[in-house]
């Protein structure tokens, strides 16, 4: 089986683990960032493997959902998940879909690594308060990666970065009417 398959196989186990891990992401992605903000001011041995379990979650979950988001073709899940207001909320959230348009780029890589290596090499330098929020900067682009690629997910159609607008501002296909999908309205 191969990726698409697996990730388009509705009647098969495979393929509802993991439309149904891609729709709970969400919580992998609380347990994140609950348990960044634990290590940035607890340092007790007895929490090192509950995070380590955590982020190894929370990496699985946002890489399973970035392959649902690229490979699954229809997912009712993800139509069910459109907000209501879904324009209007593109527009608001230009910026977020923006982000995931450069973080996607090659260039945003080193970025990335700069994010997380510049404060660890700082950390002998630093006063010892202030180690445990060294990797800050690393987990808050980790956690914006992941929020911005969900949101971008469900407003795509509304995309201005997808759709070219700076064109001139030319819309060249229609916009789906979420009045006439199952949508949500939060
Ligand atoms: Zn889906
Ligand atoms: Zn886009």
């Amino acid at each position: 089986m191969n990726v698409l398959d697996a990730f388009n196989d509705d009647s098969g186990r495979t393929g509802r683990a993991l439309t149904w891990i891609t729709h709970r992401s969400g919580y992998a992605l609380a347990a994140y960032a609950v348990a960044c903000v634990v290590g940035w001011f607890f340092d007790s041995w007895w929490l090192t493997v509950p995070v380590l379990v955590v982020c190894v979650v929370f990496s699985g979950a946002v890489t399973v959902a970035m392959l649902h988001v690229q490979f699954t073709r229809l997912c009712p899940t993800c139509m069910t998940e459109v907000p209501a207001d879904a324009p209007a909320r593109a527009q608001r959230r230009r910026w977020q879909l923006r982000f995931e348009h450069l973080a996607r780029r090659r260039a945003a890589v080193p970025v990335f690594l700069l994010l997380f290596l510049v404060p660890l090499l700082a950390v002998p330098y630093l006063p010892s308060w202030c180690s445990g929020i060294t990797s800050a900067p690393g987990e808050a682009w980790a956690i914006g990666l992941a929020v911005s690629l969900w949101t971008h997910h469900r407003l795509r159609p509304w995309c201005p970065w997808c759709r070219n607008w700076g064109d001139g501002g030319a819309i060249h296909e229609p916009s789906p009417d979420p009045t006439n999908l199952n949508t949500v309205t939060s």
